[in-house]
């Protein structure tokens, strides 16, 4: 058996693909048999996570987001999600709560949410080259589903 499992997925910085990347990501992990709760949780990250590509790194144009799933046999999950976009300057202010950039649409609570809902949140950015998120999260084993 291998070590452990991959999913890629490229889609469209359209908001219309937010949803499918949030069910793409949850039908994946499935096959661990995850609890509702964690799968939920998962889920609402990748959504944070990918709505910021398609607000923030993309604001006049449809560009790529590229998202990556690992899982090992112990339930570990490792979710990347990145983009060419516009970058963000200052990283730690960006991860700031109620902080944003998106005027009073929006809440500044994307990474925040983020950060409660994994066990690990990093961010990889460089203004004009592109932003990687990469989440973690140990998932609770029910019973070894993918075997
Ligand atoms: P909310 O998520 O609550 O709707 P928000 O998107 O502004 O609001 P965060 O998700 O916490 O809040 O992001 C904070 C800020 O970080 C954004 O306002 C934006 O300036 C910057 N940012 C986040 N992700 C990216 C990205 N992929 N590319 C460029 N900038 C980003
Ligand atoms: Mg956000």
């Amino acid at each position: 058996m291998k070590e452990y499992d991959t999913m890629k997925l490229e889609i469209e910085s359209k908001s219309v693909n937010e949803g499918f990347a949030r069910a793409a990501v949850g039908a994946f992990l499935a096959r661990l048999d995850p609890e509702l709760e964690e799968l939920n949780d998962i889920k609402t990250a990748v959504s944070e996570a990918v709505t910021n590509c398609i607000v923030h790194a993309y604001p006049d144009r449809i560009g790529s987001i590229h998202i990556s799933v690992r899982v090992d046999a112990a339930g570990f999950a490792r979710i990347a999600v990145r983009d060419r976009g516009i970058g963000i300057t200052d990283v730690e202010q960006a991860r700031t709560a109620l902080f944003t950039t998106g005027g009073a649409e929006r809440s500044g609570m994307g990474f925040t949410v983020m950060e409660s809902f994994m066990d690990t949140v990093k961010v990889r950015s460089s203004p004009g080259t592109g932003t990687t998120v990469i989440m973690t999260r140990q998932l609770k084993r029910r019973r070894d589903a993918r075997s």
